[in-house]
Order: C-alpha cells, then structure tokens, then sequence
C-alpha cells in the first residue's frame, strides 16, 4: 500500500515536473549567439572619403542629408598645397569645427597622413623615408588634440602608395591604428572596383567595394552611372555584406540630380542596415570575434551572463549584439542599469547599450565587458 503510494506520488511529481519544464521553458532566456553585425543588420554601408580639400564640408552635408556614416580622411597639415582646390594649413584648420561636429554626428575622422606624400613609383625606400613617425604618429596626435574623437582606427594611404610593403604596413599598425585603406592600383583603374564585400582579411592593406567619383589623378575610366553603381549595391544588399565605397569629394556632383546623391538616396535609410564608418566596422569585427559569454548563476535574477575579453577598452569601446529567446516581459540590465528599447535608427553611435524585440527574439546591444542580468 506504502509503495503504490509512493509510485503514485511519484507519477504526480513526475507528471508536474513535466509540466513545470513546460511552462519554465517558456519563462526562460536561452542565449543562442551573437550577431554578426551590430543590432542584427541584415547588410552594412561604410563610407570613405579622401583628402583635406574645399568640397569635404560639402561632402558631409551631403551624406547628412541622408545619413550615410563615413570616415572622413584628411590630411592634417596640408602644406604645401599641391593644387587649389587642395587647402592651406590655415584652411584645414578652418575645417576642425565641421570635423567636430561630424564626430558628433556618428562620423569618424581618420588619419591621411599630415602632407598627404605621393610620388611615383612608391620603392619601398621612399616610403620608409617618408612613411616617419612626423605623417604616421604626427597625423594621429594632430586628430586627437583637435577632436574629441577618443582613438584614430583609421589610416589612410596617400594616393593608395606604399599600401604593400609590409614594412610600412607594420608602422602603420605600431601606431595603433587597426585598419589601413588602400586605393590599389590606379594607373590600371584598379581602384575603381576591387569588389570587396565583407571585411578584408589584410586590414593594414584593406579594399572597398567601389569608387564613387568622377574620374581624376591617374585615372583611365569612371563609373558615375548611378544604375550601374546601385546595381553593385543591390548585389551585396542582397547577400547581407558589406558595401564600403570611397569617393574623393573634389571628383562629384553636388545637389539631388548629381549622381552621388542620387547614390547615396538609394543606398540609405534601410532600418536593417548599420551605417557605420570604417574603423568602428573592424573593431566590432573583433570585438564579435575575442568576446566570451559565460552564463552565471542566476541568483535572483532569470538569467545573467558575462561578456568578457581581452581588448583594449580604449579601441575596443564599441558594443556588441547578443540574440536571445526571451520572453515578452523580459527586463534586461547591463553592469546593473536597466537598458531601454532601441528607438530610432541605429546609425547613429557604435557604442550604445538598448534591446530589441523581434518576436521570440530579443536583441541586445551592449558593452563587450558586462554582465547582464534578466529579470
Ligand atoms: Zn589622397
């Protein structure tokens, strides 16, 4: 009698464990990975634009208008100018509020040297001659004391010389800067179209995807028809790329019937895509690739989970995507500060802490050293 009851009870218990994993798994925070792009974007634009010259202000009103994100590449100390359309050192210093406000703006500003040095063909003598530590380290230090940019990622080779000597790639790196952008081969139109379409495996040697410019310097051809140009776009759109173009700004038409902007109204506003400029790209690439997740004990909360890595804060400020299945009345807290959901787009920062819903899903976007916690 005792043991039938017993067996009985225990097919009670069994039978509401049963139901109680039932109804648990659907309160319960299963972690399943983390995002390739930031916010889990479908695909990403990344802009480029070179050289310290009258149009850039124009160039970033421009991408303001339709809230494309670039790395603005400027030569620090342009003197002296080698054309007029090029600026003084007096006149770039004119440009810095602009560049400040672009850095507001969710730009980035990198470095293209300080006299912007060129010179054909680029032995690898001249360029250890002239890739010193006055272009390399000097441009830098110059960006930093004139911003409020916290680090320079981005390094950007004059006229595309001495971009494959892995001497000079080395200084480059020393410097601290974590992606260098090339312009390959321009004397063969090389440059117009490497068809990079992720991120490039060589970043001290890094491609794009596409000029954007009229044709200029050594040149043969151009590609300025805006079908041609979108159908590029389309193609990695499609694929959930990478589509990083570069155009000089002293090489395009301005106004909303120029192709450029007709471009760049194609290109934008997609809410699965992360605007983003170059250097915070290559840094959320290894900032997804060297950050752990660790569950912890739950405590009191539903769930917590440790993102931790090696990287230096300092580079590595940018946040990171985890996707969970959450339920819907899930609460969500980063290092103990209860996030809020996304609102508005996400292009604008790199470094924000919120969620987002998407049925069963809940995307969070936070700091790669945290703890979260669920409630
Ligand atoms: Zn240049």
């Amino acid at each position: 009698m005792r043991n039938l009851f017993l067996l009985a009870s225990s097919l009670v218990l069994f039978g509401a464990g049963l139901f109680l994993a039932g109804a648990t798994n659907s309160s319960q925070i299963r972690y399943v990975g983390k995002t390739k792009y930031l916010n889990n974007a479908h695909a990403i634009v990344s802009h480029t634009i070179d050289d310290s010259t009258k149009y850039v202000t124009q160039c970033i009103n421009a991408m303001d208008k339709y809230d494309i994100k670039a790395t603005i590449f400027v030569s620090t100390e342009q003197d002296p100018a080698p054309e007029d359309r090029f600026l003084t050192q007096l006149q770039v210093r004119e440009l810095w509020p602009r560049l400040r406000q672009a850095i507001e703006n969710g730009h980035e500003i990198g470095s293209h040297s300080r006299q912007h040095p060129c010179k054909r063909p680029d032995t690898e003598a001249w360029c250890s001659a002239t890739y010193d530590d006055y272009e390399v380290v000097g441009s830098r230090d110059d960006i930093l004391r004139l911003t409020q940019q916290p680090y320079v990622w981005t390094w950007c080779y004059p006229c595309g010389h001495c971009a494959n000597y892995e001497s000079i790639q080395k200084k480059i790196a020393a410097a601290g800067y974590i992606v260098a952008r090339n312009y390959p081969d321009e004397p063969h139109d090389g440059h117009i179209r490497p068809d990079l379409q992720t991120w490039d495996t060589h970043p001290m040697n890094a491609a794009y995807t596409q000029v954007v410019q009229k044709r200029g310097g050594a040149a043969k051809s151009e590609i300025i028809d805006v079908a041609n140009l979108n159908a590029k776009f389309d193609e990695i759109y499609q694929r959930g790329g990478i589509y990083n173009f570069m155009s000089h700004p002293q090489w395009l038409d301005y106004g909303e019937d120029g192709f450029y902007e007709r471009h760049l109204a194609h290109i934008a506003r997609r809410s699965d895509i992360w605007y983003v400029p170059m250097g915070p790209l290559y840094a959320y690439h290894t900032i997804y690739e060297k950050t752990e997740v660790r569950m912890l004990k739950p405590e009191k909360a539903k769930a917590r989970f440790e993102l931790a890595n090696q990287l230096d804060p300092k580079i590595y400020s940018g946040s990171i995507t985890l996707d969970f299945i959450a339920p819907a009345e899930t609460i969500v807290l980063s290092n103990g500060k209860k996030l809020v959901a996304q609102s508005g787009p996400v292009t604008d920062h790199w470094d924000r802490e919120y969620f987002r819903r998407d049925g069963e899903h809940l995307y969070v976007t936070a700091g790669s050293r945290t703890i979260l916690e669920f409630q």
